[in-house]
């Protein structure tokens, strides 16, 4: 990019503006996925919507890619790219609660860890993911699936405003009542429709939480699998549970000689009455011999960043399928016992996450995201950290896919979809795909915002 476009930018930007000579370029290129090596001419540091504003404009302006980064931790790297425009909202994390109108701001780059600092001392949550470093603005545009969804639904069912900067360079403000169709599509659509320099959330009261992980034999995985589909489907909304092929990382909770096994685990959170949360777990102990627990009482954020420590930011390389699931069949069950116990390394792994309750409660058609009568997503997350390996792990998620893809819907959740899922985006979408290219060639017409899982105008 000419060098009088980056003065101008840098004239117009409160934050910091970064070209590959800069010091910081590399930090500031990379993305969480440490498989993405991606150059591109300058990276804005956005401090606030006005420099949201000015970078959209030149990326208009000189037809060059934009990406956007929320938190990072996109596994296709769409945070990046080559040669184009970096907006990385990092610099733009602030949260505001409103403790009694049960409401949080949270500015476009926040991550969950942050929101969650923010919002714990008042007693309230929202749904957000599994860990804490995910982004709020990527997790929330494309669905959020997390402890929670069971009680309060999506991320996005609980987003009640927010504020974007679209392919323009205008702002707007959305609301089921202010721009619908815009709000509408925000709700499901990923990055496709503008920039979110902030998400309004509806809060609830949680604040500490039972919980924690449940490692069984492999031997038992199919009674654990078996039991968890018949339990999860009308368990109280309050329990958040998801089982897991997992090796045991080592973890003192764990017997030391049983460090490198693989188990079947489940991970639960009951968010209802504290005093209610042992016997809440009573099933899962019931189910068979637990091997290794470490479950109790916990603030909400500490459940939220229990494992964030085996993921750390870009030095595993990420490939990662997904599919929705209505019924998780005893043919369905016989493909994960075949595959899940193969999990290659300790980061990898497999979640089954329940989509029910309070998430099925919305209509199909009340927000971008369609698949309102699955009951659950499963992630087939590969992570690993040698590159040399990248073959071997690619191949184990491909194949446990292949195999689980007969007994499952068409789409996938596009939160969890790696590069080469493009050619699933309208059936993802089901019967809210035309509606979305309508709103894309409204607020997109030339697809400026096409580095995510792109809805073409
Ligand atoms: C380790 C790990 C754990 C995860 N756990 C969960 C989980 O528990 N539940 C779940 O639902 N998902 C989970 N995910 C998936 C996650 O939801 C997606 O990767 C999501 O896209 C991440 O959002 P981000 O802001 O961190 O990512 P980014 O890479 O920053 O962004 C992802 C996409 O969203 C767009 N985007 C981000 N912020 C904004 C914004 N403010 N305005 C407009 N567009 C924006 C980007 O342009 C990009 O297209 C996990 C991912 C990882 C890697």
């Amino acid at each position: 990019m000419d060098a009088a476009k980056i003065d101008q930018l840098r004239e117009r930007v409160k934050g910091r503006v970064m070209v590959p000579t800069d010091e910081g370029y590399d930090e500031a290129r990379s993305v969480f996925n440490g498989m993405i090596d991606k150059r591109p001419a300058v990276v804005v540091r956005a401090e606030n919507a006005g420099d949201v504003v000015a970078a959209v404009n030149l990326a208009h302006e000189t037809g060059v890619d934009l990406a956007v980064r929320g938190g990072g931790h996109s596994v296709p790297g769409f945070g990046t790219c080559d040669d184009g425009i970096v907006i990385d909202l990092s610099g733009m994390r602030g949260v505001q609660v409103d403790a009694s109108a049960q409401t949080a701001r949270a500015q476009g780059g926040a991550t969950w860890g942050d929101f969650n600092d923010a919002t714990y001392p008042f007693g309230l949550a929202t749904t957000g993911g599994i860990i804490s470093t995910t982004g709020v603005g990527g997790l929330t545009l494309g669905g959020g699936i997390g402890y929670l969804t069971r009680g309060f639904g999506l991320s996005l069912d609980n987003l009640v405003g927010a504020d974007v900067v679209t392919a323009d360079g205008r702002q707007m403000h959305a609301t089921e009542r202010e721009n619908e169709d815009l709000f509408w599509a925000l709700r499901g659509g990923s990055g496709n429709y503008g920039v979110v320099t902030s998400f309004e959330f509806a809060l609830h009261p949680v604040k500490d939480i039972y919980g924690g992980p449940m490692f069984y034999e492999l031997s038992d995985a199919e009674a654990v699998l078996k039991f968890y589909r018949e339990y999860i489907a009308d368990a109280p909304e309050e329990m958040g549970a998801f089982p897991a092929f997992q090796i045991a990382p080592p973890l003192p909770f764990i017997p030391e000689d049983r460090h490198g096994d693989t188990f079947i685990a489940i991970v639960a959170c009951w968010a209802g009455p504290i005093e209610r949360g042992e016997d809440a777990f009573k099933p899962f102990h019931d189910v068979a011999p637990v091997v290794a627990e470490h479950v109790g009482p916990a603030p909400y954020p500490a459940m939220n960043s229990a494992f964030d420590a085996l993921y750390p930011p870009g030095q595993l390389q990420h490939y990662w399928k997904t599919s929705f699931v209505k019924e998780l069949t005893d043919e369905a069950i016989d493909a994960h016992l075949q595959h899940g116990p193969q999990v290659p390394v300790v980061n990898s792994t497999v979640h089954i996450y329940p989509i029910n309750g309070a998430a099925h409660r919305v209509a199909p058609d009340a927000t971008a995201f369609a698949y309102r009568d699955a009951n659950f997503a499963t992630v087939i997350a590969g992570m690993w950290p040698d590159p040399s390996q990248n073959d071997a792990n690619i191949t184990w998620v491909r194949d446990y896919y292949d195999a689980t893809a007969p007994h499952s819907e068409e789409g996938g959740y596009v939160n969890f979809m790696s590069g080469d899922d493009q050619g699933r985006i309208q059936a993802n979408y089901r019967g809210n795909y035309e509606r979305l290219v309508d709103v894309k060639r409204k607020y997109d017409p030339g697809n400026l915002f096409h580095l995510n899982q792109n809805i073409k105008p």
